[in-house]
């Protein structure tokens, strides 16, 4: 089973990449901001509890988080490769992950960082918010104080990888068609 973890600052294009990689290499994608959304438009219990994080363009709770994955992983214990997009966003959950893969003898293989300057993101997050309907989206002080929590505390996940010797980067800038192809050729020395 091949796990990759798709890493990158908000807006960077990790959930549109994913869905092509999800069709070429018939991978199981999750996507936790995508479960949370969808917790908080139910208005489950889980939801609530994690709304007015996500408005202020916080990080949710690391144990949410994690319940969430591991859920997600003993779902899809068949699956021919995994992508986790989104997760994990803090060195706390980068080691319950290799804890909560290692326990079912399954591991990370690659993490893939797609780097994008800042000042593309926001623009890049304005143009989705458009038409995303995202509230994170919408607003130019939420969707900077999410950049900066990334910088704060998510990219040093980059350093937990680069340390275990997973760690790859490629340049996110460029046509969709140009950044797939720089991600399927980390990714075919994988598999
Ligand atoms: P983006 O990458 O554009 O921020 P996501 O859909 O990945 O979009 O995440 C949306 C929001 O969901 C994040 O701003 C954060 O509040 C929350 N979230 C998603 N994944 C995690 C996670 N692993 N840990 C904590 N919060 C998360």
């Amino acid at each position: 089973m091949l796990n990759i973890v798709l890493f990158g600052a908000p807006g960077c294009g990790k959930g549109t990449q994913a869905a092509k990689l999800v069709e070429k290499y018939n991978l199981n994608h999750i996507s936790t901001g995508a479960v949370i959304r969808s917790e908080i438009s139910a208005q489950t219990e889980l939801g609530k509890s994690m709304e007015a994080y996500i408005s202020r363009g916080e990080l949710a709770p690391d144990s949410l988080v994690i319940d969430i994955v591991t859920d997600y992983i003993d779902r899809h214990r068949d699956a021919n490769g995994n992508i986790f997009d989104g997760f994990p966003r803090t060195t706390p959950q980068a080691e319950a992950f290799d804890q909560i893969l290692s326990t079912r003898s399954l591991k990370v293989d690659v993490m893939i960082y797609m780097d994008v300057p800042t000042e593309e993101l926001v623009q890049r997050i304005l143009l989705r918010g458009q038409s995303s309907g995202r509230a994170d989206d919408a607003n130019e002080d939420v969707i900077r104080n999410r950049i900066q929590i990334y910088n704060e505390q998510t990219a040093i996940v980059a350093d937990y990888y680069s340390a275990q010797g997973k760690y790859e980067a490629v340049n996110g800038v460029g046509s969709l068609d140009e950044v797939f192809d720089r991600i399927c050729n980390v990714i075919e020395k994988y598999l």
